[in-house]
Formats: C-alpha cells, structure tokens, sequence
C-alpha cells in the first residue's frame, strides 16, 4: 500500500537570561547555589499589596538581541505590556505567569520561521514526589522562542537546536543548555489526512526533543492510518520510559484568561534602544565561518569546526595574531588549535574554557616547536600535560621539569643511532638492500631510545651517514 506520511513541528523554546537579580525584583537569580525558598521576597511570593518593580533592564535588552539575532523585526514605538496568564499550580505563588507580548516578530533562522521572540517569569520549582515547593526560580527572567511550524523531520529539530545553543553561546548573558527548556508542537498528515496538533511539554534536551518527535510521528501515524483521529491535547515526555502521556486535553488561549497585568507600566522601544543593543551584538557563527575563510585563507571545514566552540574561535585569533598573520604560521595555528588541542580536549570531555588553558601557552608552544627548541612529537605530550595541569604551568616549565627539550648534541645523538644499527642488523640490511622503508623502522629505535627528543630528519641523516659509511 502506498502511503504519503509528513509531519509538521513548531518549537517554543525557553532560555533563561543570566541576571543577578529577578525580573521584577531585587532577589538573586541563583536558585541552584543555595538553600530553597531563600531567594524570595514579597514580590516573587505575590504577597498582597506587593508591588513588581519595572522589568529587568539586562532582560529587556537580552530579549531585544535574541530577536535581533534571530532576523526579527523589533516592535517600535508600541506598548509591549506584560499579560498575566493564569492558571493554578503550585509552583506559581500568584496563581498567573507574566509574559509579555511580542519583543521581535517575523524573523527566520536556519530556514525556519521565527513567529516571536517575547519576555515571561519563570514559575518556581515543584517537586511532586517529594511534595516540596522551592520558589527561589520563581521570577528569573526567560525568553521565549516561538518558531512557525516549519520542521519537517526529528533531525531538522534537533540541528535547528543545536545551532540555536550555539547562538545563545555566542551571545552570551543566556543559561543556554542548561535552563532551555521546549514545548514541542507536531502534526502528522497521512494520505493527505491532517492530523490535529499536540503539545509535548517541557522538554529539557536536545535529545529529549529529538525522541518526542520521533515517538509522535509514528504514534500519530499509526492513529491515522487505522482511520482514528489525532486529540488535540496536551502531553508529558515520560523521559524515563521514552513515551509520551496524555496530560489534558488542549488548551485555548482563552483557557488562560490573558489580562494584562495593572500592576506594570509597558515598555516602549524606540530605535535608540535598538541600536544601543545592536552595538554590542557579536558576531554569528555562521559570519564567523565566512570571515575565517576570508580573512585567513582556511578551509571552510576548519573554520566549522573551530568556530563551534566561541572559545576555541577566539584562540585562534589570538595566537595568529602573536605568532604573525603569515600564511605557514595560520597552517600551524590551525594544526595545534583544531586537531591537537581538540583531540586532547575531547579525550578529557571538556572544552576549551574548562580546560583553563590560556591562548598565550598555545603561541607559546608551537614556537618552542618552529623554534625547534622540541619536537613535534614532544609538542603532543606537552599539550596532553598542559591540559592535565588545567594551565597552571606553561610549556617551558613543563619541558624544563621534564626535560624534554631536543637533544642537539651530535654526539649524544651519535651513540643512540649507532646502537639502533647494532641491534637491528636485518633492518639495516633490508635497507642496503634497496628498500627505503626499512629505514624508518630503525628512526622509530631511535626516537623511542631518545623518549622522542630527537628531530626525526636529524636522526636520518645520521643514521644514512652511519650506514653508508
Ligand atoms: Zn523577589
């Protein structure tokens, strides 16, 4: 049987942004560090008479960028006021959320429509199996993301979220991976027949995202294609069991009974904000490729890969810019950088700005190697302590205390390959005897012998004059 299945999804994201203190408030923002229910106040605990203060300048200004970013235009000049959404659970003092109207509008990302970007508090903490509440997150400012249903497929998401993280990176002052929290949005057409929509909620993972969508797309196909009907409702990722569960049948808008909020005056945007914002917008990573490419003259392939941690991007410029911007130095940035210094990173699972390491320690080293002062096999050992060390000892101390500088000496280097020979007659002889590679075998006695501290082409050229003699 022929079948024609496609699924749609819309994302809401929700990212929050690092402030010190809440979004209509005074309290601290950082729930995770101390004791529950100490970050509170009368305001974030909606005690009556208490009055929120104006939003969060940083907030307004974060949300103002992310919508920038994000190619929206920013709603100027109107009253951008905060709804309050009420619905009842414990997690929500007040018995509503505040969240605003639309920041940005209109935008597109990776091909994906961007419907609004727009401010709202965060609710506090409810611990059901443990019947705790914890109110010190409630009021810490979020921005929401909501995308037109534009994805197609569970990888679309899941690289849409994966270059929406790197952006927040980019961007900075935002909890990026560790506070994103999406409602996932999906509808499946099967033989032409459409489904109705269904809300995943409170997904915390790009992977969690990623097996939503999967799971509803063959679930809901599966309804279709027995002739059944998709509920319009809401439902629960059960992370544990990879399901997904009926929560309630969907809500309307009108089921929250928006009004905005008396107690808080709107915010107006004019251009002069904007370009205060503006100002201070980095770059994106996708500019960032294609200045790499034009600026140093690497491979696109390079520049992706560097450029996919912000930190790692700008080590590379900063040790290009002390070593020299000449085309060999470039090549040799972009071999310690993107192969050495990575490979180390990934084997210990961390990236460059847990390591500690300092960009001057990397210039530092791949001039000990041009400088020859030790070999580029030594350089991959230093790096490896340099990472163990965390950057607290630069590469010359570790060569100095480990004594790993090259050994120049002719004569100690005369003893090391004079002994190779010795020991490895059939070698030699293969190598007398025409073949070449027989050659690099008995290097390779030499090199272990001097723990790697002799310069391979040094070693050749001994050994040949050893051996022809
Ligand atoms: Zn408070």
């Amino acid at each position: 049987m022929d079948e024609t299945v496609s699924m749609k999804c819309g994302l809401e994201i929700h990212v929050q942004v690092d402030t010190n203190s809440k979004l209509f408030c005074t309290c601290p923002t950082n729930y995770n560090e101390v004791e529950p229910n100490t970050n509170i106040c009368p305001v974030c605990m909606a005690h009556p008479g208490a009055r929120p203060m104006p939003p969060n300048k940083k907030a307004v200004d974060m949300a103002i960028m992310v919508a920038k970013m994000l190619g929206c235009e920013i709603v100027l000049d109107k009253d951008i006021y905060f709804q309050r959404k009420h619905y009842n659970y414990p997690d929500l003092p007040s018995g509503y959320q505040r969240t605003s109207v639309p920041v940005g509008e209109h935008g597109k990302f990776l091909g994906v429509g961007i419907t609004e970007v727009h401010l709202e508090e965060d609710p506090g903490q409810y611990k059901p199996d443990l019947g705790v509440v914890d109110y010190n997150r409630s009021g810490t400012p979020l921005i929401e993301i909501v995308s037109d249903p534009d994805i197609k497929s569970p990888e679309e998401a899941k690289e849409f979220l994966r270059q929406l993280l790197r952006l927040f990176n980019y961007i900075g002052n935002l909890r990026g991976e560790g506070s994103m929290r999406a409602d996932v949005n999906i509808s499946v057409n099967y033989n032409g027949v459409q489904g109705n929509r269904v809300e995943v909620k409170n997904v915390n993972s790009i992977k969690g995202v990623y097996k939503v969508l999967k799971y509803e797309f063959i679930r809901q196909k599966n309804i279709l294609r027995r002739g059944g009907e998709i509920k319009r409702e809401t439902r629960a990722f059960m992370e544990a069991q990879l399901i997904t569960k009926a929560m309630r049948s969907k809500e309307t808008a009108d089921d929250y009974r928006h009004i905005p909020d008396p107690d808080l005056q709107p915010i107006v945007i004019n251009k002069e904000w904007v370009k205060t914002v503006e100002e201070k917008m980095p770059e994106t990573p996708m500019d960032k490729e294609k200045r790499f490419v034009e600026q140093y003259g690497i491979k696109l392939e390079d520049a992706k890969v560097m450029v996919a941690d912000l930190a790692l991007a700008d080590v590379f410029e900063t040790v290009v810019s002390e070593l020299g911007k000449e085309k060999e130095n470039i090549s040799l940035a972009v071999i310690w950088i993107r192969n050495e210094l990575r490979r180390v990173l990934a084997y210990n699972n961390i990236d460059f700005l847990e390591s500690r390491l300092k960009p001057e320690h990397i210039t530092e080293l791949i001039q000990l190697i041009t400088g020859k002062t030790i070999s580029q096999k030594i350089g991959k050992k230093v790096i490896e302590i340099m990472v163990e060390n965390k950057g607290e000892k630069t590469p010359k101390q570790i060569i100095e205390e480990l004594g790993l500088t090259v050994i120049d000496s002719e004569a100690v280097l005369e003893t090391a390959c004079k002994e190779a020979i010795e020991n490895n007659p059939k070698a030699v002889d293969d190598y007398l005897t025409g073949n070449e590679g027989a050659l690099n075998f008995v290097v390779g006695q030499v090199m272990r012998a001097t723990r790697g501290r002799a310069q391979p082409n040094k070693v050749v050229e001994i050994l040949k004059k050893l051996i022809n003699k």
